[in-house]
């Protein structure tokens, strides 16, 4: 027996032994609380990771898709892409913000995973904002990669590029260019060709839908796909909490943040906390049939915001009451408008766009862009949805003949509750509401260049701003511009007009739960580089046409004030233009005042394009006619600025100082090229345009 229990002993023991050896030691370790270290190396730390490797590899992706989007098309394009990549394709797809992640590891992507850059182009051919330090590090002579020294450091790496641009500009889709051609030279490999949808031209969706379908296809091949049958699979829960109801303070009605619900505004205000800042005066500069333009002071006085002027302001805008219940009808939302909802990304990559739990009527009114132009993609996605055989077949074919879609939808303007209203007259209550989240992009903030100068007005900013308006040929109704209609609401209540929601628009202009009341509106500033010179000596020509000339009435207030002060102003040279004298001349008389302060320093140039039918004058033809003004100053170091409609006329303004300086310096046409070339790449010439 002694021998047994001397067996049972070493047995003992060596059994201890493996087990310490097999579990490597951990039941002798401190026990540790999974929670705790999840919240300590895991989630709280992971979450706010740069590492864009580690988060792929955290969440189990192996597609990210990267956008730089200034306006929101891009990233909601990024967004369908990934979509689409993991319905069709089984792909484990993610979105980025290029701005959310650090690119030193991007030599070590590994091999079998993928990357999507949809990058949109920005001004005259700069980054997006948020796209800003990512193309500063990969555009780098050598990009600083974190292993690889070697000449083609990305020769891992795998990708697809799409571009947003327009036309019109002079570095049309340069940032997908550019980066197609680093990319390419750093060893990576393109799969696809590199897509470019025009703005322009007005068929982004068009082209946007044209490359896909071939990337696609180049895709499953390069990666071993298998294409499914597609069927929509929602990326966010919207769960209804009975238990709460919207009075409950931690509901969102509109609140932009937390900050807001809790009721207290707290800087720094930018693109993620507006300023809810008091109108001091709002006022029409003209009304005509049709036409109407706003002129609106904004304090800022209660907060921390400075401006300069020439920055832009941002107005956050509230859609139209009567789009809001015409979306909430057409999708069957009216009984639960007002039942609280929180949505909760289904995946811990997916965003949810707008704070919850909120209300279906609180998230349509404050952040989804439901007036836009409708993507035909999404009548494709909507059509399993229909609430008819017939209308699904037509919502098909709509989504996938690109004809039909324009005579359906598109020649219309008809936004999405016209649209699906128009193939069926609903309720299309089978459409869950996560895929009108994923399928329509979140409300975007509207710029305005400030119309006043920093140095008169440090605490009151203006905006000129005109109504948009555009009745549709043929389709019998309107397209209002959702903040510009907005804004004259506002205006409207201010002044105690008759007519307090022009034409039919209601909003809810005191806000969630009455924080906007007594008139007051969401802004933040962004600062541009569109500066006046810091030598008010300097000479200036400015052109702006329209709403065009809002920032030149900055920069001669701001002339006028330091001449006021005696300050040695140079010339100021302003080429505007409109219809007509009696009509849309803006600050008509303002202008004799500046005049009185900058005297013979300030000339204005008016062009009314409708005065005499058959010689239609346009800002174009004024500063041909003063060509040698405008070259002599040139010489004399003016700066040149432009300011308006990017589609034609600042392109032509661009031709026609070619002309003028060809002309005066007698050189041929490509010598003057090169100099107004280099007036742009030098600072001298400056566009300001949308
Ligand atoms: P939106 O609702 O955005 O509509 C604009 C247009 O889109 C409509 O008129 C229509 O043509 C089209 N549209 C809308 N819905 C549909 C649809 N369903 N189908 C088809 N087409 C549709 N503007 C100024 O007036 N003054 C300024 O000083 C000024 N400065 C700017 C500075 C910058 C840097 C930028 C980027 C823009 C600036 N703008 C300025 C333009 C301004 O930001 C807005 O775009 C403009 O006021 C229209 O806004 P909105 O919300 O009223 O119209």
């Amino acid at each position: 027996t002694s021998i047994d229990t001397l067996d049972i002993l070493v047995l003992a023991v060596l059994l201890l032994g493996s087990i310490a050896y097999f579990t490597k030691g951990t039941y002798w370790a401190v026990p540790k609380d999974p929670y705790a270290t999840s919240s300590l190396n895991g989630s709280a730390l992971k979450k706010g990771t740069r590492n864009i490797l580690e988060k792929m590899e955290e969440s189990g992706k192996n597609c990210v898709i990267f956008y730089g989007s200034q306006t929101g098309t891009a990233e909601d394009y990024a967004s369908r892409l990934a979509k689409e990549g993991s319905s069709r394709f089984g792909l484990k797809t993610m979105t980025a913000d290029l701005e959310e992640y650090d690119y030193e590891n991007l030599d070590q992507f590994p091999e079998d995973k993928l990357a999507f850059f949809v990058m949109a182009t920005y001004g005259e051919g700069e980054p997006t904002d948020n796209a800003v330090e990512f193309w500063e590090f990969i555009q780098a002579d050598s990009p600083s990669f974190s292993e690889s020294s070697d000449e083609k450091p990305l020769g891992n790496l795998k990708y697809v590029a799409f571009g947003l641009g327009n036309n019109t500009y002079e570095h049309y889709n340069s940032m997908v260019r550019g980066l197609d051609k680093i990319l390419t030279k750093l060893g990576a490999k393109r799969i696809g060709a590199a897509g470019e949808g025009d703005d322009g031209a007005g068929t982004m969706e068009e082209d946007f839908l044209a490359w896909k379908e071939p990337m696609w296809k180049e895709l499953q091949e390069e990666m071993g796909l298998e294409e499914r049958e597609a069927s929509y699979e929602p990326a966010f829960s919207v769960e209804e909490k009975e238990e709460m109801n919207k009075e409950d303070p931690n509901v969102y009605l509109g609140e932009p943040n937390k900050n807001h619900l809790e009721g207290s505004q707290k800087g720094p205000f930018n693109a993620s906390n507006p300023y809810i800042a008091p109108l001091a005066e709002s006022k029409e500069l003209f009304t005509v049939k049709d036409r109407n333009c706003l002129h609106v002071e904004i304090d800022v006085s209660g907060s921390n915001i400075n401006y300069t002027t020439g920055d832009h302001i941002a107005i956050w805008p509230t859609n139209a009451g009567m789009e809001v219940d015409r979306f909430i009808k057409a999708f069957g939302l009216e009984e639960k408008r007002h039942n609280v909802i929180s949505v909760k990304g289904l995946d811990p990559t997916a965003k949810v766009p707008f704070p919850t739990p909120t209300t279906y009527d609180a998230a349509v009114r404050y952040h989804m862009e439901i007036c836009a132009p409708v993507s035909r993609q999404f009548m494709d996605t909507l059509a399993e949805f229909a609430p008819s055989e017939d209308a699904k077949k037509e919502m098909k074919k709509i989504g996938t003949d690109s004809d039909y879609f324009k005579e359906k939808v598109a020649n219309s303007y008809y936004n999405i509750a016209q649209a699906v209203t128009s193939v069926h007259p609903g309720p299309w209550s089978s459409v869950p509401f996560s895929c009108l989240i994923e399928g329509i992009t979140k409300i975007q903030v509207r710029y305005y260049s400030i119309s006043s100068s920093s140095l008169v007005q440090p605490k009151k900013i203006s905006i000129t701003a005109v109504v948009e308006s555009v009745r549709v040929p043929g389709a019998g109704h309107v397209v209002k511009g959702v903040t510009t209609n907005y804004l004259l609401a506002l205006k409207q209540k201010q002044n105690g007009d008759p007519d307090p929601s022009p034409h039919g628009l209601t909003y809810e202009i005191t806000g969630p739960r009455n924080k906007y009341d007594g008139i007051h509106v969401p802004v933040h500033v962004r600062h541009s580089n569109f500066k006046l010179p810091s030598d008010p000596s300097k000479p200036i020509i400015m052109v702006g046409p329209g709403t065009g000339v809002a920032p030149f009435r900055g920069f001669v207030q701001e002339r006028a004030e330091q001449a006021k002060r005696g300050e040695n102003v140079g010339e100021t040279v302003l080429f505007y233009g409109c219809r007509r004298k009696e009509e849309d001349w803006l600050y008509k008389d303002e202008w004799e005042q500046y005049k009185s302060n900058l005297g013979d320093n300030l000339t204005i140039f008016n062009a009314f394009s409708r005065e005499n039918p058959d010689k239609k004058k346009y800002v174009q033809h004024d500063i041909s006619a003063n060509s040698k003004l405008v070259n002599d100053l040139l010489q004399k170091k003016a700066n040149f600025y432009v300011c308006g409609d990017a589609s034609h006329m600042a392109r032509e303004v661009n031709e026609v100082l070619v002309e003028l300086i060809g002309k005066e310096r007698n050189v041929p046409k490509e010598k003057a090229e090169q100099i107004v070339k280099s007036m742009r790449s030098s600072g001298v010439y400056q566009e300001d345009v949308w």
